[in-house]
């Protein structure tokens, strides 16, 4: 089974017209990244049939829809409703995620709530562009309660010294490794290849914190070398790799008119030469181990 593990899907109402949805929303910062003033535009959108014929085009079986890191809590409960409806709609297809915020007046009731409806983790999170600390005692309570769950919670990871582009938020790399030793047993995956975090597992000292930190792949080829790949397997093992591609985001400007799968799956394939059992790790079976 192929699964990429990092997507995003919108109504179409939202896409129509970003910039009338974030205004409604007060979501700034979403709309920066989706449609900035300065440079070029990298935001492609889908709707469920583009998606799906997109999916069967790349020989993807599943997605995990990934929520977005709302700045309001009511866009937060906003988008699980809209993915409570998508996995109601195509259960064999899509695998939700939660978007949560610990100014929600009931976080884990909203938690509890998604997990009845089948969600199978949080994020995509990014504590410093919603407005808090990592360390917010309502947010620890929604690491514990996925941690007890078995739930996998995904971070936006911003690398500490690398490209400038709009809506740039850091994410100190301390916080994750504070969040993994006060959560041994949380599954915390850190997207686009943790910022060049998993390079910190050669040190022998935090390798044995780190062990239940994964990493995504999502939005690589906009990032880095593809040579960064193959470094990532031999620095931290294929089974803590997870391939994401950021869909509908166009990670190949130069080379794609339209946002697809199999690009970057090939180019994965290619340029790290994944052998047979990386690529039933890498492409999926990490990630459904990761679901419980
Ligand atoms: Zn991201």
């Amino acid at each position: 089974m192929i699964i990429d593990s990092h997507t995003h899907r919108y109504p179409s109402e939202v896409f129509q017209d970003p910039k009338t949805f974030s205004d409604a929303a007060s979501e700034e910062h979403w709309l920066e990244l989706v449609l900035p003033q300065k440079g070029p535009r990298l935001q492609g959108w889908a709707n469920r049939n583009q998606m799906i014929n997109d999916m069967d085009e790349g020989g993807i079986d599943r997605c995990a829809l990934l929520a977005w890191y709302w700045e309001k809590p009511q866009t937060c409960f906003l988008q699980n409703e809209w993915h409570a409806r998508w996995i109601k709609d195509d259960p064999n297809r899509f695998y939700a995620f939660a978007a949560v915020h610990p100014e929600m007046k009931d976080p884990l009731g909203e938690l509890t709530k998604r997990h009845e409806q089948g969600f199978f983790g949080i994020g995509e999170c990014h504590p410093w562009v919603q407005g808090f600390s990592m360390s917010n005692p309502s947010w620890l309570s929604c690491m514990e309660f996925a941690q007890d769950q078995g739930w996998p919670v995904n971070f936006h990871v911003t690398e500490p010294l690398g490209h400038d582009y709009p809506g740039r938020t850091a994410s100190p790399l301390e916080d994750f490794l504070w969040l993994a030793r006060q959560f041994p047993r949380l599954k915390i995956i850190l997207a686009h290849a943790g910022g060049l975090f998993p390079f910190y597992e050669l040190n022998p000292r935090l390798k044995p914190e780190l062990k239940n930190v994964y990493y995504d792949l999502a939005a690589c080829p906009l990032l880095y070398d593809p040579s960064l790949y193959r470094l990532l397997i031999d620095a931290v093992g294929h089974e803590k790799i997870v391939w994401g591609s950021d869909y509908p985001l166009k990670i190949y400007p130069g080379r794609q008119s339209k946002p697809d799968f199999s690009t970057f799956r090939k180019d994965l394939i290619e340029q790290a030469k994944l052998s047979d059992i990386e690529q039933e790790a890498i492409f999926g079976l990490t990630f459904l181990s990761l679901l419980n």
